[in-house]
C-alpha cells in the first residue's frame, strides 16, 4: 500500500447510498503544498471487519466526529494556527 492509500476498503454505505471508494476519491491524499495546512475532520464508526471490504457508515454506527485539525502538522484549527504556515513534516 502506498502512502495515503485508504486501504482495502472498496465500498461504503450511508443511509442506503453506496459509495465506491476508488471512484469517489481515488484512495489518495491531495498533493502536499508546502506551508499550506490540510484541514480535515475525522469520523469514527463502529464497524464489523469480518463482513469483508464493505462498511456501513450510518448514524447508528457513528461514535464521534473530531476536528477540524491539520493532517500535516496535527494542530487543531484555530485562527492563530490557520494564519501561520504549516510546519508539518515536509
Ligand atoms: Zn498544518
Amino acid at each position: 500500500m502506498s502512502p495515503g492509500e485508504v486501504g482495502r476498503i472498496t465500498e461504503l454505505t450511508s443511509s442506503g447510498v453506496r459509495i465506491q471508494v476508488v471512484k469517489f476519491h481515488g484512495n489518495k491524499l491531495p498533493d502536499r503544498e508546502p506551508g499550506k495546512h490540510l484541514w480535515v475532520m475525522l469520523a469514527m464508526f463502529r464497524v464489523q471487519p469480518a463482513l469483508g471490504d464493505r462498511f456501513d457508515l450510518d448514524r447508528e454506527n457513528l461514535l464521534t466526529i473530531e476536528g477540524p485539525g491539520c493532517y500535516w502538522c496535527e494542530h487543531p484549527w484555530s485562527e492563530d494556527v490557520a494564519a501561520k504556515p504549516c510546519g508539518g513534516d515536509q
